[in-house]
């Protein structure tokens, strides 16, 4: 489709009107109807790029990189010329830039450093639907700003669906704009008698039997995640393969998941061959952010992966769960955008009624608010991050959670004031406990080798799939003898990387070793950009010294003590150190951790994560010795959470305010003093 023919097009003049005579306007828009691609362009065309460059915010990195091609295809230049992105690790953007495609996560780094945004004449917050916990940050940091900045500043929320109402009464009354889209019918289907339990089967199955009996039009199915797609696009290829030779058309079969490399996602783009169906197997990702032309089917089995947290006891979790009502009509719409088209749900009419919520609860709700509360903390805005202004609130045990955890790792003072540590653990583009075990290397005289964990560590896969299935025996025995000192999983991600670096970055020798060959090259890349960031210069030292080792231990034990687990006596089980003890397992995934003369593991062990399957697990794991841990211990102990939060809990807060007049808490934590509003 031409940009003429998106059903955005005819707005364009209102939407350059409407942006042009209010700070903040809404747009709503079916997905396709040119959101993400066209009004950059048309705001760049009008007026905007005089006054700064237009910054349109993506809640996933992927999305940011496609679009950015995609928009400098349509106006003719390279990436990083007049169009550009800026992702975590990898930016493309010249002087010349006018339009940057970023995730939301960088647009909030870059405000560390330029609170004022003063670059920009344009963001767009782009997905807002999503909720991503950045956006969500985002709103109220840049309605605040928008007020404030000299320099005019215009905000645009653009979105799928969402509620309207809500949003405009959140962000002053702003004016809202319905694209209308060119939706075709779509006759929904839903499966009768029981629910599918076996999505996977009735997925492919489903599939399947549209090849074989449905007219023409590609088809998209909605999987979880990476590994469920990989089964399903085997067995449907099987179950083909068994097919009599010419009893169908051509079927081709495209995975299509965020951690898929950019060239193999473009595919989906790329025209069918003549006479050919598509078949897509997608993740959420083809739920808004990306747009398949030609999809006439959709299978919906009515699930997704989602993350949620605990903030009393430290726990992730991450379920398959079923979508929310908006998001099943949503994904339905994806078959009417060429012509009528058919939705198969794998799911009853009952269970879209009684199982299904009616929105999903969006992530600032079910997330560690660590990093989000440390960016907050670092802005020059004195924000009181139990009283900022959320669309919809953490909740104070998740906040005070956060606190908690920054005061351990000493990014706030007693008072919840940021430190100089703080700021510069929030200027690096790592998690804070990465980024705090960064600033102790320097102390303990280890920063070649914590750059190379925190390398390793933030790269998305480092090992291909199942760790000893398709190993050679060499491979295995290899790896075996990089775990033999026994000491976890930060310490073999330095042992590999190192022994990648003996072997000259060879990528032959990742494969030998079942190692991802580009999460191997991403994190060399990393760990590249992490040691020219001026506050961490590296010097070259030699590879195997056991001090290093030590020592990184060390800096690991400063950044990770909030996730400190002890050893139960006489027992292999764990119990986290924080408020909640919680008991856990190792993950059996966990690289080797070697245990003393009577069979027991370490006394202690810091964790990257905390998190319940079947059982309670460790994941990532590092033993330390107790002489060490002594001295981080009375940091964990006697904190104030209400000195913390600036003497004023919510709880507490309510309580004061319930016996001075009758007001809910809710207006309570409006009224509390905030010296940004
Ligand atoms: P929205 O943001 O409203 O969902 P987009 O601006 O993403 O819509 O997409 C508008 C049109 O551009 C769609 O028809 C989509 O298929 C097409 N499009 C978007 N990205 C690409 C791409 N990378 N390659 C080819 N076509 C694309
Ligand atoms: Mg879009």
């Amino acid at each position: 489709m031409t940009a003429k023919e998106l059903p955005i097009w005819p707005f364009r003049q209102t939407i350059l009107d409407t942006v042009f005579k209010h700070p903040i306007t809404v747009i709503i828009g079916e997905t396709g109807s040119g959101k993400t691609t066209q009004i950059a362009q048309m705001l760049d065309k009008a007026y905007c790029a005089r006054e700064g460059c237009i910054g349109v915010t993506q809640p996933r990195r992927v999305a940011a990189l496609t679009v950015a091609r995609r928009v400098a295809e349509e106006m003719r230049c390279e990436v990083g010329q007049e169009v550009g992105y800026r992702v975590r690790f990898e930016e493309r953007t010249s002087r010349r830039t006018r339009i940057v495609y970023l995730t939301d996560g960088t647009l909030l780094r870059e405000m560390l450093d330029d609170p004022e945004l003063s670059a920009y004449s344009v963001i767009v917050l782009d997905e807002a639907h999503e909720r991503s916990l950045n956006t969500d940050v985002l709103f109220g940091v840049l309605k605040s700003l928008v007020k404030t900045r000299q320099k005019p500043l215009k905000l645009i929320l653009t979105s799928a669906t969402l509620d309207s109402a809500k949003f405009s009464a959140y962000f002053d009354g702003c004016p809202v704009l319905n694209i209308p889209g060119r939706q075709y019918e779509v006759q929904i289907v839903h499966s009768q008698g029981n629910h599918e339990n076996d999505y996977l089967a009735a997925a492919v199955d489903t599939a399947l039997d549209i090849h074989l009996h449905q007219p023409p039009g590609d088809i998209l199915v909605f999987l979880t995640g990476q590994a469920e797609i990989d089964k399903a696009v085997k067995q449907l290829s099987e179950a083909i393969a068994e097919l009599p030779e010419d009893s169908c058309p051509d079927l081709l079969i495209l995975p299509l998941y965020a951690a898929m490399p950019l060239e193999l996602q473009a595919r989906v783009f790329a025209p069918p061959p003549d006479g050919c169906r598509r078949l897509i197997m997608a993740t959420n990702i083809a739920e808004t952010s990306i747009t398949v032309d030609g999809v006439v089917y959709v299978v919906d089995p009515g699930m997704v992966k989602q993350k949620s947290y605990t903030p009393a006891t430290g726990m992730e979790s991450l379920h398959v769960v079923p979508i929310s009502r908006v998001q099943a009509t949503q994904r339905a719409g994806r078959a009417g955008r060429v012509c009528n088209g058919k939705c198969y749900r794998l799911y009853t009419a009952q269970f879209f009624e009684r199982e299904m919520s009616e929105t999903t609860v969006p992530e600032i709700q079910r997330t560690n608010m660590l990093t989000a509360v440390l960016y907050l903390k670092s802005l020059p805005l004195d924000i009181d991050v139990l009283a900022f202004d959320y669309l919809d609130s953490p909740g104070s045990e998740a906040l005070e959670d956060a606190l908690r955890q920054l005061l351990i790792l000493d990014a706030l003072d007693r008072d919840g004031h940021i430190t100089e540590l703080g700021r510069r653990m929030a200027a690096l583009p790592l998690e804070p406990s990465l980024a705090r075990s960064l600033l102790a290397a320097a102390d303990h005289d280890c920063l070649p080798e914590t750059l190379t964990a925190a390398a390793m560590l933030s790269a998305e896969t480092i090992f291909l799939g199942n760790r000893q299935g398709e190993l050679s025996e060499q491979g295995r025995a290899a790896l075996a003898e990089l775990m033999k000192e026994g000491l976890g999983d930060h310490i073999l991600m330095l042992r590999i990387f190192q022994a990648w670096e003996r072997n000259s970055f060879s990528s032959k020798w990742c494969k030998d070793m079942g190692l991802d060959v580009r999460g191997m090259h991403f994190a060399r890349e990393v760990r590249k950009q992490l040691a020219d960031l001026g506050s961490c210069k590296s010097q070259a030292r030699g590879g195997l010294c056991l001090a290093g080792v030590d020592a990184l231990r060390r800096a690991l034990l400063v950044g990770f003590a909030n996730r400190l687990a002890r050893r139960m006596p006489r027992h292999n089980g764990y119990k986290t150190l924080n408020e909640r003890a919680t008991l856990a397992q190792l993950h059996p995934a966990t690289a080797r951790i070697a245990a003393d003369e009577d069979g027991l593991m370490p006394e202690f062990v810091i964790y990257y994560a905390l998190f319940a399957t079947a059982k309670v697990f460790l994941s990532k794991v590092c033993p330390m010795d107790s002489e060490w841990v002594e001295d981080i211990l009375p940091k964990l102990r006697n904190i104030d959470v209400e000195r913390l939060s600036g003497g004023m809990t919510t709880k507490k807060a309510a309580k004061r305010a319930a016996v001075v007049g009758d007001l809910s808490e809710k207006q309570v934590v409006k009224n509390v003093p905030v010296a940004n509003a």
